[in-house]
This record gives structure tokens, C-alpha cells and sequence, in this order.
């Protein structure tokens, strides 16, 4: 079977970890699969390039926190018993030239700086690519790197880029024609059409393997991580959090998006446009069966499948007598916010159009009143619309599930089951989909609400 194999920051964190990613790679090879393996760089390096990147901009002492991220990957390099070998030196050489070249000068702009920061954050996964390579040499793996740049396009949005998939497909098929060895591909990076190195977003890695999963019509990327796959809570909050055997690629999507960390949501894209399954594993606990993301899957009676929530969110109500029955307040509203770069979570009119509520960051709130106060200047004078309230220290939870669709009753059991906790409901929103029941309670309720809900639509099966 032809397979991608992702291994992210937490499966290469130290010589130990790239040990045991050495043994999958090899367990598959030996079963007789054709891998390709994407992997992202070592844990905590992107943050710690990251701080480099900013000490570097303001002209700061930079040496300790350059010989902190070097010297992880010595670390590795020496438990591992492999050699430098050239490529390696030379890629430290060349972190360290970077920042030296740049330093005090560094990109003025913000544009620039971006740019130039994406550079820097490359090298986490060029040495933990270089370095994952010779292990699996010395392994008797016929491996070699690939620096994704060479292949993946995208657009000039440093920091967060767009890719350009016809282009990168083609020129990842044409790569990859003839050759024999195992390719080991840095996730998380590409490059634009000036050559210029860029970023496909934080945890981005998962999206590059997803990419190449496309482009070579593999039949399956395997997403190896350190928790055994998708959850249907947060274990913070539920103890008897169950893995997701089974979802689809919207469940996943829809899960990720509401707070579920273990799959970057791009991610989906690709594979589900090719119908490629993503298995989720666990590099620690290979034999346990992870979650699988397909477009297949069966729904076995299951109604839902996770729960999932973010916490500190803010609340905007924006409520009027003005309001009823006026065209356009809506568009006004969120004209205003999209203008100000202000990202909505979750919202929810009532029939009324007394009053449109939405969930935005909390850092993003002042902003947001002030710029919601200037669109409604005229209105608020006037007092078509009352003083703008804000609400803060609240969750969002989302109840996910594909059999929701076509089940009634469900948000009778979600809201019942939060009513007999004595849990205050501050807002409710449905995704039109109807595979998600979103709503929001303070922080002080979110884990009593969690842990009720579990224990309603999931412990009862298993128990
Ligand atoms: N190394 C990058 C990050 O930490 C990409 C990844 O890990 O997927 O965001
Ligand atoms: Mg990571």
C-alpha cells in the first residue's frame, strides 16, 4: 500500500522518540508498504525559533536562545549515535548566518519581517528531517531528505500561506518519478514563486502531509502523534475521554475547528477531495487503533461523536428596538468587524432581530465595541440600539456528530441533560450542517457541562 507517514513535533522530541519513529517507519517498510514520511520539527523548536526570531529583530542578545535550539538537535544527533554529516553542519551554519546577517538590520517592515521570520522557522524541520534521514540510514533504510520548498508553492501570505495545489501536485509527481528511496519531507514549509521560503500556518505539518498525500494518490496518511487519536472530550476534563474510532472528514473538521488540537483542520481538504483516509496514531502506543477519518465511515447508530470546546471566549450582544425589521444591520455589523481583521466564533440571532449575538477572543473585544460603535454611531445616539454589552470568561462547547443530522430530539438531550446541572445557556447556534450544536457557558460551568454531556451521549454505551 502506498502511505504517508506524519510524524509531528512530540514523536521526534529527543534521540529516544526518533528511535521509536525509526521502528514504525521500518515496521512498514518491512510489511512491505511504499512510505513517504512528512515530519515537523522537534518539540519546541518552532516556538523557540520564533522567540530567536523576535530577540534578533529588536537587536537583542540572541546567542543563548540560538545555542539552546542547536544544541537539541546535538543532543539528538549524539544519542542516536549518528554522524553530522555535511548537510547538517551546514544547515546550523546557515541558521546562525541568517540571524548574524540580519541582526539590528532586521526586515524593518512588518512584510519583511514575516518573510524573513518564515526563513528562520524553516530550519526546525530541515535538521529534524536531516537528522531523521541518517537514523534511518544507519537503520539500512534506503532514505533521503526532501525539503518541501523544492515542491510545495504557495502564495507571498508569510506566516500563514496559501497553496497553490494543481502546481504543487504536479511538480511533487514530477519529483518524485523514478525515485526509489524513501523520501523524509519537512512539513510545515514551501515556497513562493520568487523562490521565497514560506509557512503554512502553525501545526501546519499535518496539511503538508495531506498535500502529498494528494498529489501521489497515496491510499492512506497516517498522522502519528502522542495521544491515541481523536477524543470525544477533552481528558482535562472528562477522565473517561474514549478515542474516535471512527469519523468522518467533516466530524474531524468540525471537532478541530472547535478545539480538538490533535489534526490542523486544512488538513481534511486535500484528503477528502481524494477520498485518502487519515489515521490518527500514537508513536507511544503503536498497537492501539487510533482514529480513522474517512469518507466511508458507517454510522454504526452513533449520533454523536465529540464534544469538544474552547475556553476565555468573549461575548458582543448588540440588541435594539432599532433593530427589528431593519435591512442591513447584520451586513453593517460584520462589514465593520471583517474590516478591523476581527475573527467571529460562533453566532446567533433570534427570530426577533431584537438582538444579534456573537463569540470573538477576548483580545479582540475592545477593538471590536469601538469599531461597532462607530459603524452605529447615528443608531446608538438615537437609541435605536441600546449600549453595547460584553461578556466575558465563557466557553464554547460544540457537540459534533453526522447522526444528529437526522435525529430528533437530540438538542432536547443536550439542552435537558445542561438544565438538570443548573447550567445557564448565554447563547445557542446550530451549524447549518446540523452536524454541530454549538453553545456557550461561563468557564466556571464548561467542565461541569462536559462532564454530564459525556457521561449522557457516551458513557451509557460503554457502561
Ligand atoms: N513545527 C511547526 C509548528 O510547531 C509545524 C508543525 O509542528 O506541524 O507549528
Ligand atoms: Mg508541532
Amino acid at each position: 500500500m502506498k502511505k504517508i507517514l506524519k510524524f509531528g513535533g512530540t514523536s521526534v522530541a529527543d534521540g529516544e522518540c526518533i528511535h521509536q519513529v525509526g521502528s514504525i517507519i521500518q515496521n512498514a517498510v518491512a510489511d512491505g508498504h511504499t512510505v513517504s514520511v512528512v515530519v515537523s520539527a522537534m518539540r519546541g523548536v518552532t516556538d523557540k525559533l520564533i522567540k530567536l526570531s523576535l530577540l534578533a529583530r529588536d537587536g537583542q542578545l540572541y546567542e543563548d536562545a540560538l545555542s539552546i535550539v542547536l544544541n537539541i538537535h546535538e543532543d539528538a544527533i549524539l544519542q542516536l549515535g549518528i554522524d553530522a554529516d555535511f548537510e547538517l553542519v551546514r544547515a546550523f551554519g546557515d541558521l546562525s548566518g541568517l540571524i548574524n546577517e540580519t541582526l539590528g538590520e532586521c526586515p524593518g517592515s512588518t512584510d519583511d519581517f514575516l518573510m524573513w521570520k518564515d526563513e528562520l522557522l524553516s530550519f526546525g524541520e530541515r535538521f529534524s528531517v536531516l537528522i531523521l534521514t541518517s537514523f534511518l540510514k544507519k537503520l539500512k533504510i534506503d532514505a533521503e531528505s526532501l525539503d518541501a520548498r523544492e515542491v510545495i508553492l504557495t502564495d507571498t501570505n508569510y506566516g500563514d500561506a496559501f497553496v497553490h495545489y494543481q502546481k504543487s501536485y504536479d511538480r511533487i509527481r514530477a519529483y518524485m518519478t523514478g525515485r526509489k528511496k524513501v523520501q523524509v519531507i519537512t512539513g510545515f514549509i514551501g515556497s513562493t514563486e520568487y523562490g521565497n521560503t514560506s509557512t503554512l500556518g502553525r501545526s501546519g505539518s499535518d496539511y503538508s502531509a495531506s498535500i502529498f498525500g494528494a498529489a501521489l494518490s497515496v491510499q492512506e496518511i497516517e498522522i502519528w502523534t502522542d495521544v491515541d487519536g481523536i477524543l470525544t472530550a477533552n481528558p482535562k476534563f472528562v477522565d473517561k475521554a474514549l478515542s474516535i474510532t471512527r469519523l468522518t472528514y467533516e466530524e474531524a473538521m468540525e471537532l478541530a475547528h472547535a478545539g480538538a488540537k490533535v489534526i490542523f483542520p486544512p488538513t481534511m481538504i486535500p484528503a477528502l477531495y481524494k477520498h485518502i483516509p487519515i489515521t490518527i496514531k500514537n508513536t507511544f502506543n503503536p498497537s492501539a487503533p487510533g482514529s480513522r477519518i474517512s469518507h466511508d465511515r458507517v454510522l454504526n447508530g452513533e449520533i454523536t461523536v465529540g464534544l469538544s470546546s474552547v475556553s476565555h471566549v468573549s461575548l458582543i450582544r448588540l440588541q435594539g428596538a432599532g433593530m427589528v425589521g431593519v435591512k442591513g444591520i447584520n451586513a453593517r455589523l460584520f462589514t465593520c468587524l471583517a474590516k478591523n481583521g476581527i475573527s467571529i466564533m460562533l453566532v446567533s440571532q433570534a427570530f426577533s432581530e431584537h438582538s444579534t449575538c456573537f463569540a470573538l477572543k477576548p483580545d479582540e473585544t475592545e477593538l471590536a465595541v469601538q469599531a461597532i460603535e462607530l459603524e452605529f454611531e447615528k443608531e446608538l445616539e438615537l437609541k435605536y440600539i441600546d449600549k453595547i454589552k460584553v461578556e466575558s470568561e465563557l466557553s464554547l462547547v460544540a457537540v459534533v456528530g453526522e447522526g444528529m443530522q437526522n435525529t430528533p430530539g437530540i438538542a432536547g438531550v443536550i439542552f435537558e441533560v445542561l438544565g438538570r446541572e443548573s447550567i445557564n445557556v448565554e447563547a445557542i447556534a446550530q451549524g447549518s450542517s446540523k452536524r454541530n450544536i454549538s453553545f456557550i457557558v461561563s468557564d466556571e460551568h464548561v467542565q461541569k457541562a462536559i462532564r454530564a454531556l459525556h457521561r449522557r451521549l457516551f458513557e451509557r454505551k460503554t457502561a
